[in-house]
């Protein structure tokens, strides 16, 4: 049997990281149809669309789907393809573990933490009014009118809707899978202080749901403190668990307590879908040099073979990955901070691991 899985390369180092990641993954012995799909700005020239409906229907039709970083142009032109895949296909959990892997440089050990991202709304609803629009002006004008507050006529707006259904169901995500998965605490994170409305809701809804995970401990914290508590007493938080901007800000500062965003995996789920993707972006600064860290993206795809229920070969394939960290011989310039000149490149990563992963 084979899996049939869309794959998507990305831009920037996405190619690299994505093809390594592909080739350790058939190291396996597993089975793969890489359905091939292309979006950002390769798309957009080709099809007149960073993302081209072919690609949502073969990630509705597959189910699962790799995806490399996909470049979004800042302060301009296309939205990002990455939030619009989420949407299109209600992959509304972002899940992200940050875990040390020994060997790795780090300023902390032992961090095993799981960030709960939601996914698709909050700030990045993508509802904005730009400045000097009439539309802007419209609603400047019913705020004003409603007698809401003053907003300057020279300002831009960006909406935070946060819904009662949609919290919920996050806060839900994150105690099943502490409950399955062993994990001892959800902490709900917030700036309720502040935005009563949208955060107080959310906080609201966290403290709801809460009450139905008796076996799991609940607490809540606001952002600014939950930053520098996890900076300074990481420890103290398990499951973690956020609206989408804080999630997306805490998924780096987690990636950083363990080693940065080389090594930091992640997956956007629905009920029935699933895309599997790194932490971090297009880093185009690397593109095409055969130079940064493929192993967020590999252990992104450890995440897809535990999906898929490919028990045995998940924990092989990660035992693998992290005997080569261990090592610190076949690693990238990130892991080698005193000596990066004796770094090795993303597919010479990509060797290391399947010749471990060979060895069992
Ligand atoms: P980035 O994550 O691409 O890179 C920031 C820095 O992190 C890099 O310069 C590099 O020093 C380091 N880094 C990133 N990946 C690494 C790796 N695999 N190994 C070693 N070091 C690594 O963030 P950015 O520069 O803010 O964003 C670049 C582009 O990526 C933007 O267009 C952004 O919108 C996009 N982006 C896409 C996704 C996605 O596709 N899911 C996620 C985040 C950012």
């Amino acid at each position: 049997m084979a899996y049939n899985i869309t794959l998507i390369l990305g831009d920037g180092v996405g190619p690299e990281v994505t093809e390594a990641t592909r080739r350790v993954l058939e190291a396996t012995g597993i089975k793969f149809n890489w359905d091939m799909g292309e979006v950002g700005t390769d798309a957009m020239q080709k099809y007149g669309t960073p993302l081209p409906a072919s690609v949502i229907e073969s990630v509705r039709k597959n189910k699962v789907a790799l995806k490399g970083p996909v470049t979004t142009p800042v302060g301009s032109g296309f939205r990002s393809v990455n939030v619009a895949l989420r949407k299109e296909l209600e992959l509304y959990v972002c899940l992200r573990p940050c875990k040390t892997y020994p060997g790795v440089p780090s300023r902390y050990q032992n961090i095993d933490l799981i960030m709960v991202r939601e996914n698709l709304e909050d700030l990045y609803s993508g509802i904005e009014y730009e400045r000097g629009t009439p539309e802007a002006a419209g609603l400047i004008k019913f705020i004003t009118d409603s007698k809401r507050g003053v907003i300057r006529p020279d300002s831009g707006i960006s909406i935070k809707p946060i819904s009662e259904f949609r919290s919920k169901r996050i806060v839900k995500f994150a105690f099943d899978y502490a409950r399955s998965n062993h994990r001892k605490k959800v902490t709900a994170v917030h700036k309720a202080n502040i935005m009563k409305f949208s955060d107080g809701l959310f906080l609201a809804c966290a403290r709801e749901v809460a009450k139905g995970y008796t076996d799991i401990e609940f607490e809540d914290r606001i952002i600014d403190n939950m930053c520098m508590q996890l900076v300074q007493k990481p420890e103290l938080y398990d499951v973690i668990v956020a609206p989408n901007l804080y999630g997306d800000i805490l998924s780096d500062l987690c990636a950083g307590l363990v080693g940065g965003l080389g090594i930091a995996p992640g997956a956007n789920l629905s009920e029935n879908l699933a895309i599997f993707e790194a932490t971090h972006g297009s880093a185009p600064k690397y593109a095409g040099m055969n130079k940064v860290n493929p192993m967020a993206m590999m252990l992104s795809g450890v995440l897809m073979l535990r999906y898929l229920g490919e028990k045995e070969k998940t924990q092989r394939l990660e035992k693998a990955i992290a005997a080569v960290i261990a090592d610190g011989i076949d690693v990238t310039y990130d892991f080698k901070p005193a000596s990066p000149e004796k770094a090795v490149g993303t597919s010479q990563v990509a060797d290391a691991v399947i010749r471990k992963y060979r060895q069992g």
